[in-house]
């Protein structure tokens, strides 16, 4: 069996990024890698958004850039903008081509089905499976979104709904997500935290249905794709190992308060082509320990209290945008992290600290 200097482990968004990141830097001209990956073909399956508040390698990609949005609780809604850190959302598709068209050129790189057809007793491994344990105790986001076209023009594609809590909350915590990417097409999203123990929140298609013909009083559409999915708000098992790196969701990119994942699976790729020549001693990469310890919280207040969560959110907002979107990015400094914690109900996060 065929040995490589570099094993990828799940060509999805970190070992595709990883891969990339490393071909375009130069940095698999002298080497080999495997990438494991046992999807049939490449299709769009995901829309990744995030606000831009670093470059990435993937602006081509890239459906909409929004310079606004909104976030709303029953009877109260905030108008918000974010125009230094524009909202973006890549289609996978376009993503996916885009780099196996760049790794096809590169006659070391090799894909595989299954790790079983390749030896990688010496190779360097990035990891991107995750190990997951099953207990009905852990938090999860999941949703479920689609995207439609109007007959006639509907949206205001200026502008994006980030959350709209004006819905049907089961003692959990839920919400819509609309990015309306012209003005009669939009991907709306029907989202959960909750602990995936209550099948009943499942029903997304009949959640959308009524949200766009009762809440949007739109009639006349046609779902044109869509997408399913559950981001751990927990973090899998990450367990050290000579040789080996956990890299995307398997190695703790996701921030747990939000799900979102893609920048920091970015970052990640750029920290180890950085150090690619000596990995194996590098120091691991991880979301700074600060937003651990406050997502840590932020979720016990979540789980406790699902009931307040839809008010917090929209209080959050009461902070400045721009100090929001560096807090929800992970590149708050100490006074904008304290500016927000200040808006935050005082008691409730206190207890939260002593569950
Ligand atoms: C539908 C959806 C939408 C999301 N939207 C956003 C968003 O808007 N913003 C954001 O920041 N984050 C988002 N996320 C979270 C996160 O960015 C994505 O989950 C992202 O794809 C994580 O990248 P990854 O490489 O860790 O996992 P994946 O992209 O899932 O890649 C893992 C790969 O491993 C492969 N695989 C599985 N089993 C094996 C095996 N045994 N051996 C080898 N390979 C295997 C899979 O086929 C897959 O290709 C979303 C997640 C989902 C599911």
């Amino acid at each position: 069996m065929r040995e490589f200097d570099y094993t990828i482990i799940g060509g999805g968004c970190a070992g595709l990024s990883l891969a990339y990141e490393l071909e375009i830097h130069e940095k698999l001209r002298d080497k080999t890698l495997a990438i494991i990956e046992p999807r049939a073909e490449y299709k769009r399956d995901k829309t990744w958004s995030f606000w831009r508040v670093i470059t990435h390698n993937f602006e081509d990609c890239v459906k909409k850039n929004w310079e606004n949005f909104s976030i709303n609780v029953p009877n109260k809604t905030k108008y918000l903008e974010c125009k230094n850190s524009p909202y973006q959302s890549i289609d996978s598709g376009l993503f996916y081509e885009k780099i196996n068209n760049k790794l096809k050129e590169n006659k070391n790189i090799f894909f595989f089905k299954d790790i079983s057809e390749v030896n990688t007793k010496d190779s360097f491994i990035f990891n991107s499976v995750p190990s997951i344990r099953k207990n009905y105790q852990n938090l999860w986001q999941h949703f479920c979104g689609v995207e439609i076209e109007t007959r006639n023009n509907f949206f205001d594609d200026e502008i994006f709904n980030l959350m709209d809590f004006d819905c049907d909350q089961r003692e959990s915590v839920h919400f819509f997500y609309t990015l309306p990417y012209t003005k009669n097409s939009a991907l709306i999203e029907t989202t959960w935290l909750s602990k995936l123990n209550n099948n009943s929140e499942r029903d997304y298609d009949k959640q959308i249905k009524d949200y766009i013909e009762n809440h949007l009083k739109l009639k006349n559409y046609k779902i044109t794709y869509k997408e399913e999915g559950a981001i751990p708000l927990f973090y899998p098992i990450n367990k050290k190992e000579k040789n080996k790196i956990n890299i995307g969701t398997a190695g703790g990119m996701t921030r747990l308060s939000t799900g979102y994942t893609f920048l920091n699976i970015q970052e990640h790729s750029k920290y180890i082509r950085e150090n690619i020549e000596n990995i194996a001693n590098t120091k691991g990469y991880k979301i700074s320990s600060k937003y651990q310890y406050l997502d840590e919280i932020f979720l016990r207040v979540l789980e406790k209290h699902p009931d307040k969560m839809p008010d917090i959110f929209f209080k959050m907002f009461k902070t400045s945008p721009k100090t929001v979107i560096k807090f929800l990015s992970n590149k708050s400094n100490f006074f904008e992290d304290f500016s927000i914690i200040l808006k935050m109900p005082k008691l409730t996060f206190i207890k939260a600290l002593f569950y």
